[in-house]
C-alpha cells in the first residue's frame, strides 16, 4: 500500500488527492497540494499528526490563503485546512469563544449583531480566525492580539495547550504562532480563541463596520485575484517614507507588469493576477519592486505576505523573490 492508500484508510476528515492549492488562495495562484486534508475534529486533527509523523511527510497548516503564495509545482506533502466543524462560536457576555477556522467577516458582523465593540478593524479582512491570529492581522493601526485573552491550539507532536495573550508574543503583524520552529514540538495548530470586547451600541458598532467596509472598496482593488497588502507597513519604513503604497507608487512601479502579475493601479502595495499568472511571475515582481525601491530611497521592503516552498516552509515571499 502507497501512503496516499493509507491515507485514504484512516480517518482524518475529507481527503482530496492532487488538489490545486490555486483554489485555495485569494491569488488563484499554485501547483496541486499531494493531499488536502479538512478535519473536523480534533481527534481527526490528531490522528493526522500521528500519520504524517509516521511518514515523515511535510504539514502545511492554510486557513484561507489570503496571505500565502503557493508554488507553481505545488506541495509534496499534506496540507490541513480546518473542516466546516471549525467554524463555530459562542457568547458569553463580552466574550466570545471562537473556533480557528471561522471566516473573519462573518465572525465581526455576528459581533456587532451582538452589541459588541473592539473587531470593527478587522472588517473585511477576508482570512480565517487562525489566520488572522497567526498574523496578528488587523487594520487602522489595530490587531487582533488587542481583542484576544487566550488561543487553543495543538502542537504537531500532538500536545493540547491554551496560550495566554502574553505567550502568543502579538506585536505588528508577528505572533508566536509564525516563528515557532521546526520541531514538531513547536508548531501549532490554531484550534480557536478566545476574544474580549466592550458593550457598545449596535447601530453604531455597524455604521463603523460599514464606513470600514466602504473606504476599503474604494481603495483596494476588488476585480483582480490578489493577497491584500504584499509588502509590510513597518513603522520605522513608515516614518522614512511613509507607506509602503505609497513608496512603491513614489517609485513609478503602478502597473508594472511580469508576466500575468501586476503592480495594481489601484494600490501600489497590491500585486494582481491579471490571469494566468505563475508564483514565479510574483516573485519575480517582488524582486523588482524591491531593487527599484532600494535604489530609489536605500530600504528593502519585506513581504507580510508568505510563500510556501513545495515541502510547506513558509518564509515571507521577500525571502524568496527573484
Ligand atoms: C483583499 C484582501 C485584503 C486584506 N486586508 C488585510 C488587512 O486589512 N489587514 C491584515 O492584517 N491582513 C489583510 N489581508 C491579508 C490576510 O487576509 C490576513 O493576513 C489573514 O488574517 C490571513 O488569514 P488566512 O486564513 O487567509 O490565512 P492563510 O493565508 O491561509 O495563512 C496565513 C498564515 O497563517 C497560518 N495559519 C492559518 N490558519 C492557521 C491555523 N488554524 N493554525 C496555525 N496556523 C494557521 C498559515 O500557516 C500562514 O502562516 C488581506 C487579504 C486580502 C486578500
Amino acid at each position: 500500500m502507497n501512503t496516499a492508500e493509507r491515507l485514504k484508510n484512516i480517518d482524518v476528515g475529507h481527503v482530496s488527492f492532487s488538489e490545486p492549492l490555486s483554489s485555495h488562495c485569494s491569488w488563484r495562484i499554485g501547483g496541486p497540494a499531494d493531499a488536502l486534508v479538512q478535519p473536523d475534529s480534533e481527534e481527526q486533527i490528531l490522528r493526522l499528526l500521528e500519520f504524517v509523523r509516521g511518514e515523515g511527510i511535510p504539514l502545511l497548516v492554510i486557513g484561507r490563503g489570503t496571505n500565502i503564495l503557493f508554488p507553481d509545482g505545488g506541495i509534496r506533502g499534506v496540507v490541513l485546512k480546518l473542516g466546516r466543524r471549525f467554524s463555530g462560536f459562542s457568547f458569553s457576555g463580552a466574550r466570545v469563544r471562537a473556533k480557528g477556522g471561522v471566516w473573519v467577516p462573518r465572525l465581526v458582523r455576528n459581533i456587532a449583531d451582538a452589541g459588541l465593540s473592539g473587531m470593527e478593524h478587522a472588517s473585511g479582512i477576508p482570512g480565517s480566525l487562525g489566520g488572522l491570529v497567526t498574523m496578528n492581522g488587523g487594520s487602522l493601526r489595530r490587531s487582533v492580539g488587542e481583542n484576544i485573552l487566550s488561543v487553543d491550539a495543538v502542537s504537531h507532536a500532538g500536545e493540547m495547550r491554551t496560550f495566554s495573550r502574553e505567550e502568543c508574543d502579538f506585536s505588528y503583524r508577528h505572533s508566536f504562532f509564525q516563528c515557532s520552529g521546526t520541531r514538531d514540538e513547536e508548531r501549532w495548530i490554531i484550534l480557536g480563541a478566545l476574544l474580549e470586547l466592550t458593550p457598545g451600541d449596535r447601530g453604531a458598532i455597524r455604521r463603523e463596520q460599514l464606513r470600514i467596509l466602504e473606504e476599503r472598496r474604494v481603495k483596494f482593488p476588488h476585480h483582480q485575484p490578489n493577497c491584500g497588502s504584499v509588502f509590510s507597513n513597518v513603522p520605522a519604513v513608515y516614518d522614512l517614507a511613509g507607506p509602503p503604497g505609497r513608496i512603491v507608487e513614489e517609485t513609478g512601479l503602478k502597473g508594472k507588469q511580469v508576466g500575468g502579475a501586476q503592480v495594481s493601479f489601484c494600490h501600489a502595495n497590491f500585486i494582481v493576477n491579471m490571469g494566468g499568472a505563475t508564483a514565479r511571475d510574483v516573485l519575480s515582481l517582488i524582486g523588482e519592486v524591491r531593487r527599484r525601491v532600494y535604489d530609489r530611497i536605500g530600504v528593502w521592503l519585506d513581504c507580510e505576505v508568505r510563500y510556501a516552498d513545495e515541502r510547506g516552509v513558509l518564509v515571507p515571499a521577500s525571502e524568496a523573490c527573484l
